[in-house]
């Protein structure tokens, strides 16, 4: 699905560039989980921000599906990112003043898509709660009708950067049982940030970033369902 080819990222701070991802090469693969785990700082989010198109490489090349990214103009750039990528923060992003339906509803909007919602919300736990706003609902509701609106974009990629990070245990790993879903089920490709090391069962592949690298990536023969991991 997506390929970076020795992409680097600094920011400039003032006078000082901070580098924050050193040349990376990487193949993201169309269906596939790929859990990203490493320290505070290692360049995790860094690298999903170039994936998703909200930042832009300092250099190399982040190919989807063969077109390079990094070459584009803003508002190719903003269409892919409107079109092809779902979001899902630690801290749900929701439109505070806008109800559940219609926080849906402009993911959907934002893609150009219409369809019906009503499926998303039923299958996500969120059917009775579709007038409530996002103060009337729990942190895990929250983040659900994040799930909801990512996937009424209709986007081939889900990008999550830490989802259950402000989320206690059990609420989170329902909230990771639905993104194991949206891959299995619905063929998306998931891709997870977390700093909760058993989380990498999940994934199909778990990369191990450290200090801007990619330390090592292991490969899981079987991944597994959220709700069978040990603990
Ligand atoms: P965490 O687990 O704390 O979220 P992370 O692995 O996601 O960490 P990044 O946010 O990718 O780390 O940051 C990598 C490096 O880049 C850090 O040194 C950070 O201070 C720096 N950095 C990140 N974003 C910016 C920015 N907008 N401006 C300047 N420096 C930044
Ligand atoms: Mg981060």
């Amino acid at each position: 699905l997506m390929e970076l080819v020795g992409v680097w990222k600094t920011y400039r701070m003032g006078e000082v560039e901070v580098p924050a991802l050193k040349p990376t090469d990487l193949k993201v693969y169309r269906g596939e989980i790929l859990v990203i785990l490493g320290p505070s700082g290692s360049g995790k989010s860094t690298l999903l921000n170039l994936m998703g198109g909200i930042d832009q490489p300092s250099g190399g090349r982040l190919l989807y599906e063969g077109q390079d990214l990094s070459k584009v103009g803003d508002n190719r750039l903003t269409a892919y990112r409107r079109h092809h990528v779902g979001f899902i923060f630690q801290f749900f992003d929701l439109i505070s003043n806008l109800t559940v339906t219609e926080n849906v509803a402009l993911g959907a909007e934002i893609a150009g898509r219409r369809g019906a919602f009503a499926p998303i919300l039923e299958n996500l736990g969120l059917a009775g709660k579709e007038g409530n706003f996002p103060s009337q609902l729990s942190g895990g509701e929250q983040q659900r009708v994040a799930i909801a609106r990512a996937l009424a974009k209709e986007p081939d990629l889900m990008l999550c950067d830490e989802p259950t990070g402000s989320l206690d245990f059990r609420t989170g790993l329902l909230v990771l049982q639905l993104l194991h879903r949206a891959s299995r089920e619905m063929g998306k490709t998931v891709v997870i940030i977390t700093h909760n090391t058993p989380i990498g069962k999940m994934g199909d592949r778990v990369l191990y970033m450290r200090d801007g690298v990619i330390d090592r990536i292991e490969t899981n023969e079987s991944p597994l369902d959220p709700l069978l991991i040990s603990w």
